[in-house]
């Protein structure tokens, strides 16, 4: 039988393991992290109608997933910096966007999957074609797997890609500084006023400054600050002391509704710092035989909402190909490549469109 080889365990990963078992075709799920609670899986998705569902229908989880969906989080609301509510759309459960916690999504993956199809503590290093057509991994921790079929559903920086393609990811112009509050119902009952029943975004254009926040399952309430600042802008602030960041990032807001300015203030975390990158516009590579990436890996964008939404998307395509055509998984492959990239075109360029200093390599 031909061997399957997925590199990374994250959402585009998981769902392609998943859609391929449901067919009865095995394949192993290497990951870096040493277990499924290794890191926190903290973030609300809206998973789509349009993409993000289809790939949990292919991966026959739909029951499991609607299971998992927080009611009245469809909500969403702006509001200006000094807490004026600017526009106020109520839940609407035929939206098409249902919300689940990220991790939940996860972990409902991961129980479907037949005993033992993730080996965790597997970070790939590297990884290169063998003389005989077959794909060799080697991880840090010193194991090598030599695979027929290698499938890159590592991400970002992913270590499959550089088999296909020499893109690498380009600074989008925007980071965020990631935080939660939790409790919020008692804790802090006016900003979760102010935030509403779904999600709260607050942008200060001139300033290049914003919020955007969720309110996640027990009132937690999870923030994204943004800034448009080139990544030396960064360079000041140590990351590493949560409190004194805390004070730094919140003074950034000067002027703010303190309901708002309280969301970054009063954390529950030190505050997370995330730069965002994207892929060149309409990534692609010329076919190689027996590999292909999904998710990030194939399609890396700054985030608009979608990406992983058509990282599941890109695993039920991939996986229902491959189970279309288990005798000629390259064809299959093939298949899929010829969607994938005229998508990554449309994608990617919907998703640049919210960064108006992204250039990307
Ligand atoms: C701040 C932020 C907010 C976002 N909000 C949304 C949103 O609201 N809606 C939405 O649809 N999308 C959102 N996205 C985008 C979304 O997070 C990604 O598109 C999605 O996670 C991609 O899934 P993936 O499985 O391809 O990759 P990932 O989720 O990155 O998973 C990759 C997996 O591979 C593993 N891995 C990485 N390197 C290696 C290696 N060398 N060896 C082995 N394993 C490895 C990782 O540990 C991870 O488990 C957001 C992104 C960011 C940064």
């Amino acid at each position: 039988m031909t061997q399957i080889s997925i590199i990374g365990a994250g959402l585009a990963g998981l769902a392609l393991a998943r859609t391929l078992a449901v067919h009865g075709i095995p394949s192993t799920v290497y990951e870096a992290e040493a277990s499924a609670q290794a890191r926190g899986q903290g973030g609300m998705l809206d998973i789509h109608d349009y993409n993000g569902q289809h790939g949990i229908r292919a991966a026959d989880l739909m029951d499991g997933f609607q299971s998992l969906v927080l009611e009245g989080r469809q909500a969403s609301r702006d509001v200006a910096p000094d807490g004026t509510v600017l526009a106020d759309r109520p839940d609407d459960p035929a939206g098409g966007r249902p919300e689940v916690q990220r991790g939940e999504l996860r972990q409902l993956l991961l129980e479907a999957l037949p005993a033992g199809s993730v080996v965790w503590g597997h970070k790939t290093q590297s990884v290169r074609t063998l003389q005989d057509g077959r794909h060799e991994v080697t991880f840090a921790n010193g194991a090598r797997i030599v695979t027929d079929v290698l499938i890159g559903a590592d991400g970002a920086w992913s270590k499959v890609r550089p088999l296909l393609s020499d893109a690498t990811p380009a600074y989008a112009g925007r980071s965020m500084v990631e935080t939660y509050l939790y409790e919020s119902d008692t804790r802090h009952p006016a900003t979760l006023a102010l935030v509403g029943g779904g999600s709260m975004t607050a942008y200060d254009e001139t300033a290049g400054i914003g919020l955007g926040v969720q309110r996640e399952r027990a009132d937690t309430l999870h923030s994204y600050a943004m800034f448009d600042q080139p990544l030396d802008w960064f360079d000041g602030i140590d990351f590493n002391d949560g409190p004194a960041t805390a004070r730094t990032i919140a003074a950034m807001f000067k002027g703010w509704a303190p309901e708002l300015v309280a969301l970054i203030a009063d954390s529950d975390i030190p505050p997370v710092f995330r730069p965002l990158y994207g892929l060149p516009i309409g990534h692609r590579w010329e076919h190689v035989p027996g590999v292909t990436l999904v998710g990030d890996a194939a399609h890396l964008a700054p985030p608009d909402g979608e990406g992983a939404n058509w990282a599941l998307f890109d695993a039920g395509q991939l996986g229902n190909a491959i189970a279309e055509r288990p005798e000629d998984i390259d064809a299959a492959i093939r298949d899929y490549e010829a969607a994938l990239f005229p998508r990554n075109i449309e994608t990617a360029t919907a998703a640049a469109a919210f960064y108006p200093d992204f250039t990307p390599n």
